[in-house]
C-alpha cells in the first residue's frame, strides 16, 4: 500500500506579450517544495479580495514556467503515474483552469505540431511501449472516453452515434451495486491492442466532441472530458486478475459565474459547471478533514465516476494551469488555493489485486451469495424476482470481457444462478443474430431508406423540385460572390506585385493574416501516395467520412466554394505544413524501409556465408585427415563482426521506422482534425451566406447583404465593383436552373463516380455533417425541408 498526497504542479502558459513579467516569480531555491509568488500590481491591490495584501506565495511539487516543453510535462507528471498504472495501481491525472489556460494543450496537446502532443498520446505511447517489453504477462487495455456537460454524461466513443448534437446522444448515467461499485450505463469500452488503435480512438472522441459543439453549447469550455485507459493483467492460466485504470481528465474551465454570466443558456451552464467543480472541491475538502466518514461523492456525476480515483485507491496527481496575466489574476490566485486544498488529500493506493480487510469482506460476501445461490439450484428452489440494472450491465460486462479475452481457457464466472445463466444465453443468442443479419450483407441504409421514399405525390414533388431551384439558385450567388472577389484579388494581387516588386516575400511557414493575399498561395491537392499501413487509414477514413458525412453526390457549387473555402483558411498554412512534413517522413520512411531490408538481405547473405565456411572448415579437416583446427578462423571473426555491426544497424533503423510510423499516424489524425473543423467551419459559414440570401429575396438586392468571405475581410470598395454586376448575377438566377437535372444526374450516376473521388489524405468535398442538412440535397428525401437555412419558417 502507498501512502502519499496528492501530487500538485502548476504550469504557467506562455504570455503573448513579454511584458507581463513582475507579475509572477518562481522560488526554486528552497529545496525540494518550489513556490510561485503571484504579486498583485498596484492599481490592483486595491479594494481586490477584501484585503491590501501585494503577494500571494502557493507551494507546489513542481512548477513549470512558460518554456517548458510538452515532453518536459509528460517526464515528470504523467510518466511516474503511468507506472504506477502498470503496476496495478488506480491514477488520475486532472487539468484545473480557468478557459484557456492550457488544460486541452496539456491533457491532449496542440493540434499543430507533433512535438506539441500532449499528456494522452504520450501516455498511450509509453503504456504500449513497455507492455510489449512485458511478455510475461498477457495483457488487455480498453479506453473509454466521457464527457460530462450540465451534469449529463455523453460517451464520445459511441459506435452508433450519427446524431450531431450533444442532446441527441444517449445519455450515461452512474449506476451503484449493493457493493457500493460504480457502474457507467451506456459508456463503451473499447479494446486498443496498439498505440495507433487508442490514438485513432482519441481522435474519434475530439472529433465526436467538436462536432457535437454548437454555437449554442460551447462545451469544449463548459464540459468536463475523461480519457480512461483500462489496463488489464493476469499470468497466462492463473486466475487472478490486476486491474488498474488511468483517468486523464480535462475538467471545464474554473472561472467564476461572474466573469461567464451573460443569461439563459450561459448562467444554466455557468451554473452547472460551478456546482460540479463545486462538488469536487466539496469531495476533495472532505477527503482532506481527517476523521470525515462520509464523503459526498454521489453529488455530482464527476465525483461519483473520478469516486475511487480521487480519495483512497489512487494515484492522484493536479496539474494547475496559470495563465498570468493581469487581467486573469484572481482567477489564477483561485486555481492555486484550489490547488493547496488538493494537497492536503492523502490517498492510500492499493495494489488492486491485494487482500485488504475491506475486499476480505467483499471477497466473503461474494461467496455467500454464491453458496446461497448454488443451495437453490441444488434444492430446485429458483429465485423468481428480476435481475436489477446493475446486475444485468456487469453481466454484460462479463461477457464482453470474456468474449475478448485471448485466453483460451477463461471462463465465464456467473455464479450459480439460474436468471443469470439464462440472461447470458440470451445475450449472446442476440448477440448471434444481431452478426447474423447485420453481418457483412446488410443493405446500406440509404438505399433502404430510398426504397421507402420512393413514389412521392406529384405536388410534393413539385414544391421540392422548387425549393432545390431555390436552393440551387442560392447556390450559384453564393458562387458568384465569391468569383467575383477572387478576380479582385487576382487583380489587387498582379496589381500590387507589380507595384513592389523588390519586396521579400514572406516566409511560407509564417501563418498570414486572415484576409492577406498571400492567402491566394494555393494548395496543392494531391496527397503523399506512398504506401501507408492501410488498414489504420482506412479506419480513420472510414471514421472521418461517418463523421462528416461525406459524400460523393455533393452538389458541385458546393464543392467549388469549399475549395475556394479551404485555400484561404488561416489552417491552410498548418495543414500545408503537416502535409509537407508528412511527405518527408513518408519518403524517410521509404528509403529507411528499403535500408532495413538491404540490411535483411545483407545479414542473411552474411550468415550464409558463415556455414559455407563451417562446411569448407569441416570439409578441410576431413579431407587433410586433421581435426577443426582449434585456432581461430580469421576471416569467420570477420565475418561475424560484420553480422554484429549489421545487426545493430538493423536494430536502430527498425526502433527509428517504428518511431516514425507513430508520427506519422499522429500527423496524420491532427490534418484529419483539422479538416474537421474546416468543414464545420465552412458550413457555418455557408449556412450564413444562404439564410441572408434568403431573407434578401428580390434578387436586385442580392449584394447587398451576402457578408464577406469570413477569412478575408474584404474592403468596402470592393461592394461597388459587386454592385456594378448584379445584372449578370440576376440573368443567371433567372436561368431555367441546371440544378435538378444534375442533380438527378448525379444521383442516378453515382456508382460510376467512384473515379471522381478525392484519393485519401486529400481533402473531401465540402458536406454538412449535419445528417438533417445533408438530406436537403436528396429529392427522395426533402420533405419536409428541414434546413435550417433554407426552411420554409422563415
Ligand atoms: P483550455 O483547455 O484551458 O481552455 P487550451 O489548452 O485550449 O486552454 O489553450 C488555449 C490556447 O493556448 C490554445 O490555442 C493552446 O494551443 C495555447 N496554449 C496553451 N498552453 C500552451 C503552451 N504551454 N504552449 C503553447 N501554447 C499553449
Ligand atoms: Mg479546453
Amino acid at each position: 500500500m502507498v501512502k502519499q498526497t496528492i501530487q500538485i504542479f502548476a504550469r504557467v502558459k506562455p504570455t503573448v506579450r513579454k511584458q507581463q513579467q513582475g507579475i509572477y516569480s518562481i522560488d526554486e531555491d528552497e529545496k525540494l517544495t518550489p513556490s510561485l509568488e503571484i504579486i498583485l500590481p498596484r492599481d490592483l491591490a486595491d479594494g481586490f479580495v477584501n484585503n491590501k495584501r501585494e503577494s500571494y506565495k502557493f507551494k507546489f511539487q513542481r512548477i513549470f514556467d512558460q518554456d517548458a516543453k510538452q515532453e518536459a510535462i509528460f517526464e515528470n507528471i504523467a510518466k511516474p503515474v503511468a507506472e504506477s498504472v502498470l503496476a496495478g495501481y488506480n491514477g488520475t491525472i486532472f487539468a484545473y483552469g480557468q478557459t484557456s489556460s492550457g488544460k486541452t494543450f496539456t491533457i491532449t496537446g496542440g493540434a499543430e505540431r507533433y512535438s506539441d502532443r500532449g499528456i494522452i498520446p504520450r501516455t498511450l505511447s509509453y503504456i504500449f511501449e513497455q507492455l510489449q517489453k512485458d511478455s510475461s504477462k498477457i495483457y488487455t487495455t480498453h479506453i473509454s472516453y466521457l464527457e460530462i456537460y450540465n451534469e449529463c454524461g455523453y460517451d464520445l466513443l459511441d459506435p452508433r452515434h450519427e446524431a450531431s448534437t450533444l442532446e441527441d446522444l444517449p445519455k450515461v448515467t452512474v449506476l451503484e451495486d449493493p457493493d457500493q461499485n460504480i457502474h457507467l450505463k451506456n459508456l463503451s469500452l473499447h479494446q486498443a491492442t496498439t498505440e495507433e488503435e487508442a490514438l485513432n480512438l482519441l481522435f474519434l472522441g475530439d472529433t465526436n466532441r467538436m462536432i457535437a459543439e454548437t454555437p449554442m453549447n460551447q462545451a469544449s469550455t463548459r464540459s468536463h472530458c475523461i480519457f480512461t485507459i483500462h489496463l488489464s493483467s493476469k499470468e497466462p492460466g492463473s486466475a487472478t486478475v490486476r486491474r488498474a485504470k488511468l483517468h486523464l481528465v480535462d475538467l471545464a474551465g474554473s472561472e467564476r459565474v461572474a466573469k461567464t454570466g451573460v443569461g439563459g443558456q450561459l448562467l444554466t451552464e455557468a451554473k452547472y459547471i460551478n456546482l460540479s467543480l463545486h462538488y469536487l472541491e466539496q469531495v476533495i475538502v472532505a477527503l482532506s478533514e481527517k476523521h470525515r466518514s462520509h464523503i459526498p461523492y454521489r453529488n455530482s456525476m464527476m465525483t461519483s465516476v473520478l469516486r475511487d480515483s480521487l480519495g483512497g485507491n489512487c494515484m492522484t496527481t493536479m496539474i494547475a494551469t496559470l495563465s498570468l496575466e493581469k487581467r486573469n489574476i484572481d482567477e489564477s490566485i483561485s486555481t492555486c488555493r484550489f490547488a493547496q486544498r488538493v494537497a492536503l488529500i492523502r490517498n492510500e493506493a492499493v495494489l488492486n489485486e491485494e487482500i485488504d480487510p475491506r475486499l476480505m469482506i467483499l471477497r466473503l460476501q461474494k461467496e455467500i451469495q454464491e453458496l446461497k445461490d448454488e443451495l437453490a439450484l441444488v434444492t430446485g428452489e429458483q429465485r423468481t424476482e428480476a435481475l436489477t440494472e446493475a446486475e444485468l450491465l456487469q453481466l454484460e460486462k462479463l461477457i464482453t470481457s470474456f468474449l475478448e479475452d485471448q485466453d483460451p481457457e477463461s471462463k465465464l464466472e456467473v455464479g450459480a444462478d439460474m436468471r443469470k445463466i439464462h440472461h447470458c444465453f440470451h445475450y449472446l443468442k442476440k448477440l448471434l443474430t444481431d452478426k447474423k443479419i447485420h453481418g457483412p450483407s446488410r443493405a446500406p441504409f440509404s438505399e433502404v431508406k430510398d426504397q421507402v421514399n420512393q413514389g412521392p405525390s406529384t405536388e410534393e414533388e413539385y414544391k421540392k423540385l422548387r425549393e432545390i431551384l431555390q436552393q440551387r439558385d442560392n447556390e450559384i450567388n453564393i458562387l458568384v460572390n465569391m468569383l467575383k472577389k477572387e478576380k479582385k484579388k487576382a487583380q489587387d494581387a498582379l496589381h500590387s506585385s507589380s507595384m513592389d516588386r523588390g519586396e521579400p516575400r514572406r516566409s511560407q511557414s509564417s501563418p498570414f493574416p486572415p484576409g492577406n493575399p498571400e492567402g491566394l498561395r494555393t494548395l496543392p491537392l494531391s496527397a503523399p501516395t506512398q504506401a501507408q499501413d492501410s488498414s489504420v487509414i482506412q479506419y480513420r477514413s472510414s471514421l472521418l467520412h461517418r463523421k462528416t458525412g461525406v459524400r460523393e453526390e455533393m452538389s458541385l457549387g458546393r464543392q467549388e466554394a469549399f475549395e475556394i473555402f479551404k485555400r484561404d483558411h488561416a489552417d491552410s498554412v498548418t495543414i500545408e505544413d503537416n502535409k509537407q512534413i508528412l511527405k518527408q517522413r513518408f519518403s524517410e520512411a521509404k528509403s529507411l524501409g528499403e535500408s532495413i531490408n538491404e540490411a535483411r538481405r545483407k545479414i542473411g547473405r552474411l550468415k550464409e556465408e558463415i556455414t559455407q565456411r563451417h562446411v569448407q572448415q569441416v570439409a578441410l579437416g576431413i579431407s587433410e585427415n586433421t581435426t577443426v583446427p582449434s585456432a581461430p578462423d580469421p576471416m569467420e571473426e570477420k565475418l561475424r563482426s560484420q553480422l554484429e555491426e549489421e545487426k545493430t544497424r538493423y536494430k536502430t533503423m527498425f526502433m527509428r521506422l517504428k518511431a516514425l510510423k507513430v508520427e506519422i499516424e499522429h500527423l496524420q489524425l491532427l490534418m484529419d482534425k483539422a479538416k474537421v473543423k474546416l468543414q464545420k467551419e465552412f458550413d457555418a459559414w455557408w449556412a450564413e451566406e444562404a439564410t441572408s440570401l434568403q431573407v434578401n429575396s428580390p434578387p436586385v438586392n442580392l449584394f447587398n447583404h451576402v457578408k464577406p468571405f469570413p477569412q478575408t475581410p474584404e474592403s468596402q470598395h470592393k461592394r461597388s465593383q459587386l454592385l456594378s454586376n448584379q445584372s449578370d448575377v440576376y440573368t443567371r438566377k433567372i436561368l431555367p436552373s441546371p440544378g435538378p437535372l444534375l442533380h438527378s444526374q448525379e444521383q442516378s450516376s453515382t456508382g460510376t463516380r467512384l473515379e471522381d473521388r478525392p484519393s485519401k489524405g486529400e481533402f473531401q468535398p465540402p458536406s454538412l455533417h449535419n445528417p438533417r442538412q445533408n438530406v436537403q440535397l436528396q429529392p427522395s428525401s426533402l420533405a419536409p425541408l428541414p434546413h435550417p437555412c433554407f426552411g420554409t419558417s422563415h
